[in-house]
């Protein structure tokens, strides 16, 4: 960093880039297209990869292809006629006096003009192996004593719509020499900085930019050095700030309800218990007794593997509620699940509580009404109709919102607004990674339930070429002879409903031929909800054999009895669709079969169909699709709102990740944040405000 000629036109880390030499109106529009406006978001735009050009290589000891710098003359430089219209090619030999290398250069003709034989320059290129021998491919080439690229390690940038590489590093090269580095303050508080060993800004940027010679290649490529995580927890940090903001706007006052969870209540809270909970499961439900004695109303996410056993998370919350005078409220998103629930709580708690259904199909929808109004009713259990406008609670204490995803943020405020300030318990069995999770709900507390209770009957998942599709089937035919159940799933084709209920009509006719005698029904997407719950029902009750679905076969389904689960076309599906879809078997006595059949594979696919096939964790399985797809693949970046980390990565990075939602928490809850930067606040906090407007409060 130079500084002499800085005391002539200082810039500020806030300059706007229009101030730098070089740049006109018409690159800071393109700039801005980009996103970057000031020097400061310049410097954010980190080089894509290093290359190391500190050390000189003889060219006698080259052994092996790879990036090389060389220090030489060229002789017989000539341009190379090539048949191909457009392409140049230029053909010289490098002499470096221990030995030469033939060298050439594609659509480079312009280099004639500037290299002279003879003269003595520096060359960085890469060295490849031919059958003709070693040569050297599109080297950079320098004059020794005003050499700018070499002696270093040079970081390569990527280029930003029509700003060329050389460009934007042109331009952070004159940044570091007009603004001192110094004056760019870090809106990271240093005790933070400090506690997590983290180096402050401006030296990240300055290392990052201009590493020193003795710094690590490896690891600024691989973007693990100090200098990224610090830019990388900032990036976190600054979300998870956002997010904590926003759960300060959702439960910023003091619940009017409070909780007693000791003595006789604790007795009666676990005494209906059909069984000992799992480590898992008793660890979520402390977290959330923790939530329930908490002044604030609980908000939280609890997220478990299909039959990990949060029914029952749900039931002993929903009985502290009622143990203190207040009602309870569950809501499911089928009428199908609603009942399931209704008839698990009927069972466990039936004789101690007054709990009622509601939903589309429920007989005496006023009397409900008017209990409910008294505070009669102390558990109601439904579907959407749950928050009807009708429907008024006399005291809600505690609201669960099971397989939560189904349903829009709207309608979880409209649940919380059956009561004063509730407390809000969502349910989710789509394993997605803790780090995804944190980002996409982090204004959720997180609980998670990685376990499965004993004693459950491993599924056997065999992954199989439609070639053998026959034996399948065949096999399928033995098992319903025995008295299995089974389902059979299709890939939704197409969004037309038609072309989805032709190909579940083709399929119906050919398990019509291949397993006679059985019967089969089946449903799709714009299936009549009536016409779905009936076949539901009679799948439940045991008189349809196989049940023919796309995609949309229901969550949270427990079929005990269905044991079979026959996925066709399993490549269009994703890892963790499978893997949810695979969860609707392994739920009784019965062995389990999960059986994925497969046209041609993308490598992808066959990845993907590995990993399925070699584990029935949710969450190895939610880890590896992060790994295979990336996280806007996997959540659908347009419809989760999962911002873009330019820096941060969820999988490289999770333990920083980790830090700032720990840190940002801490810091909202015991006021610390006012401590940041007052425009930095401002900012996170018109950011908070509006994702909570977006989210349909205010
Ligand atoms: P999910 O998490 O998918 O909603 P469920 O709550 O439906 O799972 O539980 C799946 C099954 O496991 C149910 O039949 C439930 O009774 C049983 N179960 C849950 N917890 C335990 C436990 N600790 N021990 C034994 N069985 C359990
Ligand atoms: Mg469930």
């Amino acid at each position: 960093m130079g500084s002499e000629g800085a005391t002539i036109d200082l810039i500020t880390p806030t300059s706007p880039l229009l101030d730098l030499k070089g740049v006109g109106p018409k690159r800071a529009e393109a700039f801005d297209a980009a996103g970057l406006v000031t020097v400061t978001d310049l410097l954010f735009h980190l080089p894509v990869k290093y290359e190391d050009r500190r050390v000189e290589s003889k060219i006698v000891s080259i052994e092996s292809a790879g990036s090389y710098l060389l220090r030489g003359h060229l002789s017989q430089l000539r341009q190379v006629r090539i048949r191909r219209r457009g392409l140049t090619l230029i053909r010289g030999v490098l002499d470096d006096g221990s030995g030469t290398l033939p060298t050439l250069w594609f659509n480079r003709p312009y280099l004639l003009n500037q290299v002279e034989e003879g003269t003595e320059y520096l060359f960085y290129g890469t060295v490849r192996e031919t059958k003709t021998g070693k040569e050297l491919l599109n080297a950079s080439c320098e004059v020794p004593e005003r050499a700018q690229l070499s002696g270093r390690i040079l970081p390569i940038y990527g280029s930003l719509g029509s700003l060329k590489a050389g460009l934007l590093r042109g331009l952070i090269t004159q940044v570091f020499d007009r603004v001192g580095c110094e004056q760019i303050k870090d809106p990271i508080p240093q005790t933070l900085l400090d506690r997590n060993g983290l180096p402050n800004l401006s030296a990240s940027f300055t290392n990052l930019h201009q590493p020193g010679p003795d710094s690590d290649v490896d690891s600024l490529n691989q973007r693990t050095t100090e200098w990224h995580h610090r830019l990388s927890y900032g990036e976190f940090l600054d979300l998870q700030l956002e997010l904590s903001l926003l759960r300060d706007l959702e439960q910023y006052r003091s619940k009017t309800h409070s909780y007693s969870l000791q003595g006789d209540t604790h007795r009666r809270l676990f005494d209906f218990l059909p069984f000992e909970l799992t480590r898992a499961q008793d660890r979520a439900f402390n977290e959330i007794q923790q939530d329930l004695l908490n002044a604030k109303p609980m908000l939280r996410l609890l997220q478990g593997d299909v039959g990990s056993g949060k029914t029952i998370i749900a039931a002993l919350a929903l009985v502290a509620a009622i143990e203190n005078g207040l009602q309870a409220a569950m809501m499911a998103p089928t009428e199908i699940l609603a009942e399931q629930h209704y008839r698990t709580f009927r069972r466990l708690l039936g004789d101690r509580y007054r709990i009622e259904l509601i939903s589309r199909s429920v007989q005496n929808p006023s009397r409900i009404r008017k209990d409910l109004a008294s505070g009669d009713i102390q558990l109601l259990v439904g579907t959407h109709a749950l928050i009807q406008k009708q429907i008024e609670f006399k005291e809600l204490g505690v609201a669960v919102i099971d397989e939560q995803h189904r349903f829009g943020v709207k309608q979880r405020r409209m649940l919380l607004e059956k009561g004063t300030r509730p407390d809000l318990l969502v349910m989710t069995a789509t394993p997605i990674p803790r780090s995804l999770a944190l980002t996409v709900y982090g204004d959720l507390a997180l609980s998670v339930i990685d376990e499965l209770p004993p004693g459950r009957l491993p599924i056997t998942t065999r992954v199989v070429s439609s070639d053998r599709r026959s034996e399948v089937y065949d096999r399928l035919r033995k098992l319903l002879e025995s008295g299995a159940q089974a389902y059979v799933v299709v890939p939704l084709v197409q969004d037309s409903t038609n072309l989805q209920a032709e190909s579940l009509a083709s399929t119906i006719e050919m398990l019509e031929q291949r397993l006679e005698g059985f019967r089969i029904e089946a449903f799709h997407g714009g299936t009549e909800p009536t016409e779905r719950d009936r076949i539901m029902k009679s799948f439940l009750d045991g008189e349809i054999h196989v049940l023919l679905a796309t995609s949309v076969i229901e969550v949270g389904l427990d079929v005990a009895n269905a044991s079979v689960m026959v996925i066709e076309n399993a490549e269009r599906f994703g890892l963790a669709q499978l893997h949810q879809l695979r969860g609707r078997v392994g739920r009784g006595p019965r062995p389990s079969f999960c059986i994925a059949l497969h046209g041609d594979l993308t490598s992808e696919a066959q990845q993907r169909l590995d990993v399925f096939s070699k584990t029935n964790d949710g969450f190895q399985i939610a880890d590896a699709d992060l790994a295979i797809r990336g996280p806007g693949d996997l959540m659908g970046t347009r419809q989760s709102g999962l911002p873009n980390f330019r820096i941060g990565d969820l999988l490289r990075d999770r333990d920083w990740l980790e830090r700032a939602r720990r840190d940002a928490w801490k810091m909202v809850e015991e006021g610390d944040i006012h401590s940041m930067p007052s425009g930095y606040l401002q900012k996170l906090r018109r950011r908070a405000k509006r994702h909570y407007d977006e989210l349909g409060g205010g």
